[in-house]
C-alpha cells in the first residue's frame, strides 16, 4: 500500500523547492579547493623550458611519494596526520632545524555516511545531503526512478531505503515524497560520475536519513535493489573538535624573518598526492636548500596541519606569533601537476600582487610561463592567514585541480617534471628575495 503524500504538504514544498531552485538547492560545491575553472586566468600557461630533473628534486619527489603512499590518508587530527607531522619534523630536523610540534583544535564538521549491503563486501562511501538528519536505517533496497509523486504509485517502499535518480525535482521533493510513503530511508545517484554534494534546504522537515552517491555506483546499486538486497544506511552530521599540529622548523637563533609553509594533511579517502604531498616535499627539499645557503638568513619553514577543514593550522599559527613583520611568506599547495584546462594552469595566487609578479617575472626569466592569477571563488589556502596578518605572502600552484579531493590524486597522477619546475622558480625566487632583502 502507498501512502499518498497529503497533498497541502506537497504543494508547500512545491513552492519551497521553487523558492530553493532560485537559490540553488540542486548541488553546490562543498567547501573547499572545488575543482572548478577559475575566472581569474584566462589563459593556460604552461612551462615552456624543460626542467632539469636534479637531485633535489628527486629527494621532494620521494617526500611526496612517502607521504602520499607510505603514509596515504591525513585526515585533520587523525593517526595519518600525526604519522606525517613526525615524518617531516624528522626531515627538519635532518636539515639542522630546531624543531617545534605546536598542537592546536580544530573544529571538524563531521559529513560522513556509509551503504552496507549485505553479503555484498565492505561499506560504500556516501555523503549526506546537506539538511539531512543524522542516523541508521536498515531495509529492502527498493529503486524507485526520479522518486517523483507518481513513482511511488503502487510501489510498496514501507520501511525500505528507497534508491532514486538524480533529475527533474528537487531532493527534498524526492525524500518527502519517499517519507510520506513508508521509506526508511533515501539513496540519490548522482547524474554525473562524481560524488553528489547536494542540500534537502532547510526547515523540510524529512526525518530520515537522506545520502548522494557517485553516478559510477548507480548501475550496481539498481541491480541490487532489483536483486532485491538488504542495506544499512549510516549518516553521520555533527562537529567534532580534533587536535591538529604544525610543525615548525626553526633556524638555531629561534628568529623567524620570512615564511615558508605547505598543509601536509588531506581530505579523507585520497592519497593526497598532489593536494598535498607535493608541497610538503616541496617545503622539505627547500628547507634542506636553503639551511646551507645565504638566502636561508631567517627563513622558518611551517607544515600545517587541518588546512582542509578551514586553514585552522595556519589561523592557529598567526594567534599564536606576531608574525607582522615577516618580509614574506610563501606557501606551496598542489606543485605536481601542471593543469591543462583552460583556466586550470599554474599559476601564482596572490595575497600580494607585487610578490606575485616578482614571482611570475623569476619564472619568467627561467623560461616558465607562469602567471598573477587566484584561486576559485569558494577556494582558499594557508597564505591567506598571513596575508590578513599584513604579511606579503602569496601561494605557488601549479593548477591541475581535475583529481583533488578524490581517490585519483595519486601517484600515477603527479609528476615530477612538474614538481622540479617548481622547486627550480622557487629556489631562484627566494635568492632574489634575498637580493631584495639585503640591498
Ligand atoms: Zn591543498
Amino acid at each position: 500500500m502507498v501512502k499518498r503524500a497529503s497533498r497541502a504538504l506537497v504543494a508547500v514544498l512545491v513552492l519551497a523547492a521553487l523558492l530553493l531552485e532560485a537559490c540553488g538547492d540542486d548541488s553546490a560545491p562543498a567547501t573547499g579547493e572545488a575543482p572548478a575553472t577559475s575566472t581569474a586566468t584566462p589563459t593556460v600557461a604552461t612551462a615552456t623550458a624543460a626542467p632539469e630533473i636534479s637531485a633535489g628534486a628527486e629527494r621532494a619527489f620521494e617526500h611526496l611519494r612517502v607521504l602520499a603512499i607510505d603514509i596515504g590518508e591525513r585526515f585533520a587530527g587523525t593517526d595519518g596526520e600525526r604519522e606525517a607531522a613526525a615524518y617531516v619534523a624528522a626531515q627538519f630536523e635532518a636539515a639542522g632545524y630546531s624543531v617545534a610540534i605546536e598542537e592546536f583544535e580544530a573544529q571538524i564538521q563531521i559529513n560522513d555516511a556509509t551503504i552496507e549491503i549485505e553479503g555484498e563486501g565492505g561499506p560504500i562511501r556516501a555523503l549526506p545531503l546537506g539538511g539531512s538528519p543524522s542516523g541508521e536505517a536498515s531495509g529492502r533496497l527498493v529503486f524507485a526512478g526520479l522518486g517523483e509523486f507518481a513513482d511511488f504509485e503502487g510501489l510498496d517502499v514501507e520501511g525500505a531505503i528507497v534508491l532514486l535518480d538524480r533529475g527533474v525535482v528537487t531532493f527534498a521533493l524526492k525524500a518527502v515524497n519517499a517519507e510520506e510513503s513508508g521509506a526508511a530511508g533515501v539513496i540519490v545517484i548522482n547524474n554525473e560520475p562524481g560524488d553528489l554534494y547536494g542540500t534537502l534546504g532547510r526547515g523540510t522537515g524529512i526525518a530520515i536519513p537522506v545520502v548522494g552517491v557517485a553516478g559510477r555506483l548507480g548501475s550496481p546499486l539498481r541491480a541490487l535493489a532489483v536483486a532485491g538486497a538488504e542495506a544499512t544506511l549510516r549518516s553521520d552530521i555533527g562537529s567534532d573538535v580534533r587536535t591538529s599540529q604544525n610543525v615548525v622548523g626553526r633556524p638555531e637563533d629561534g628568529e623567524c624573518r620570512a615564511y615558508l609553509g605547505a598543509h601536509y594533511d588531506s581530505v579523507p579517502d585520497t592519497e593526497g598526492a598532489n593536494d598535498n604531498a607535493s608541497g610538503t616535499g616541496l617545503l622539505i627539499e627547500l628547507a634542506r636548500v636553503a639551511s646551507g645557503e645565504e638566502f636561508g638568513d631567517g627563513l622558518c619553514f611551517i607544515a600545517f596541519g587541518a588546512e582542509e577543514v578551514g586553514l585552522f593550522g595556519s589561523r592557529a599559527f598567526v594567534q599564536a606569533h606576531d608574525v607582522s613583520e615577516a618580509a614574506f611568506m610563501l606557501n606551496f599547495d598542489m606543485v605536481a601537476r601542471i593543469g591543462q584546462r583552460a583556466g586550470d594552469g599554474p599559476r601564482f595566487i596572490a595575497g600580494d600582487i607585487a610578490l606575485a609578479d616578482l614571482a611570475a617575472a623569476v619564472a619568467g626569466e627561467l623560461g616558465y610561463g607562469i602567471p598573477r592569477g587566484s584561486f576559485p571563488a569558494n577556494a582558499s589556502s594557508d597564505h591567506a592567514s598571513f596575508s590578513e596578518a599584513g604579511v606579503p605572502a602569496i601561494t605557488v600552484h601549479s593548477g591541475g585541480a581535475e583529481f583533488i579531493h578524490t581517490p585519483r590524486d595519486t601517484l600515477e597522477t603527479v609528476f615530477i617534471e612538474d614538481l622540479a619546475i617548481f622547486l627550480d622558480v622557487s629556489i631562484a625566487l627566494l635568492e632574489r628575495l634575498f637580493e631584495e632583502r639585503t640591498q
